[in-house]
């Protein structure tokens, strides 16, 4: 809710950077705070404590801006990781230098800004970071304290193994960080290879293969969401049962490889004649449904007819010279509240009748008021 107050973004992958931001800010609040817990103890003095503070906050602000302009796009790492850690190294680098009693203990702050590293540079990225501390760390103590070589060797020997823990830790982190981090890259690509599989599951799974119209469970599914809002809006929807006549003769006659390329031909013309909002569907073998939305029984004539004279005319010419096919169709109109399957049961007598009647015919169903319509 905050976080949508200050980054109004739509942006899931620059949302989540601005959450990364918001953690980044809330240590730099800690880190302020033990900047002047050190000052308040004597360990830091006013100028370097409001100094420090400052650059911290101008970092976190200047990120801010970056992240809202949306000028990280632009980087390799839009989430900008490598130059937040250098940002905040520098700042505590500088505290270091200036707190010869404190710098021991408050070199463990690296520790804080390392850990943003952990779940997202490499091995390298990592080890270059504990280079530059090391490096750096190591002047500090080279050029500033040299005098204590002389003066007070013990206190320097104290820094110097520091450095050495410092170093070690930061190095021991970089390359268990940079495992984590690949570990972290590789289940993040396996989830979204898993999101991929899925989605082609889902499609699979409510598709027929051969035609790749809707298969009989999508059917159904789109049958129960008809009833439940015509059951709510009073909505009228009607069902077509399209059966191809004879096909048993297509499959006899020139194979069964034919018969596919006929169930693909009529499913590719029959699905482009329909509204973007109508359903046609594989219901099995060569019986196919179609749900009509907003379409009350009547209205339905007109696409059943439309179908049937579209199949007539479908040419398979390159299969067989003059193969040619039909359809027969019964339409039943839902009626509040039956079951879906009765609205089925229906327009299934209406085929019935469709085939007695001679076939390449339609009849809608006769159990309402309208007769018999002698179709097409
Ligand atoms: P009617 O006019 O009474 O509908 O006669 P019909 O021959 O179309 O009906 P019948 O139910 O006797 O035969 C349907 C045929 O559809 C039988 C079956 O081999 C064929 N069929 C079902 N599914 C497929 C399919 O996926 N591919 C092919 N090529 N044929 C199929
Ligand atoms: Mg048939
Ligand atoms: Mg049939």
């Amino acid at each position: 809710m905050l976080t949508n107050l200050i980054f109004p973004t739509r942006d899931s992958q620059q949302s989540h950077r601005m959450r990364r931001w918001v953690m980044a800010s809330s240590a730099s609040a800690m880190v302020v705070v033990l900047f002047l817990a050190a000052y308040l103890l004597g360990l830091l003095a006013l100028p370097a404590f409001l100094t420090a503070s400052s650059l911290v906050l101008g970092c976190v602000m200047l990120f801010y801006a970056v992240f809202r302009s949306g000028l990280n796009l632009r980087f390799r790492d839009p989430s900008l990781t490598l130059a937040q850690i250098l940002a905040s190294t520098l700042v505590i680098l500088y505290v270091l230098s200036q707190s010869e009693e404190g710098h021991g203990i408050l070199s463990l702050i690296y520790m804080v800004s390392f850990l943003f590293g952990v779940f997202r540079l490499s091995t390298r990225e990592l080890l270059g970071i504990t280079a530059f501390v090391a490096l750096s760390y190591g002047l500090i103590i080279g050029v500033q304290w040299h005098a204590d070589l002389v003066a007070a060797p013990h206190a320097f020997n104290r820094k110097v193994l520091n450095w050495i823990v410092l170093t070690s830790v930061l190095t021991f982190f970089s390359v268990m960080g940079g495992y984590i981090s690949k570990l972290r890259k590789e289940v993040a690509e396996s989830k979204t290879k898993l999101e991929k599989a899925l989605l082609r599951i889902e499609y699979m799974a409510a598709r027929d293969e051969l035609t790749d119209l809707v298969n009989r469970r999508s059917l159904v599914d789109f049958l129960k969401q008809q009833k439940s809002r015509a059951d709510r809006f009073g909505s009228a929807f009607t069902t077509l049962m399209v059966d191809i006549d004879f096909f048993k003769r297509v499959n006899d006659t020139h194979g069964h490889q034919a018969g596919d390329v006929v169930l693909q031909g009529f499913a590719k013309a029959a699905s482009a004649s329909l509204r973007a909002t109508d359903v046609l569907g594989r219901y099995g073998g060569e019986e196919f449904m179609a749900i009509l939305d907003q379409t009350p029984l009547d209205r339905s004539a007109i696409v059943a007819q439309r179908l049937c004279s579209l199949a007539r005319k479908l040419n398979f010419d390159e299969l067989a010279t003059g193969l040619r096919i039909s359809i027969s169709i019964g339409a039943a109109e839902y009626r509040r509240p039956e079951e879906w399957q009765a609205t089925v049961e229906r327009a299934d007598q209406a085929l019935y009748r469709a085939k007695r009647g001679g076939r390449d015919r339609f009849e809608l169903d006769n159990s309402t008021d309208d007769c018999v319509v002698r179709g097409a």
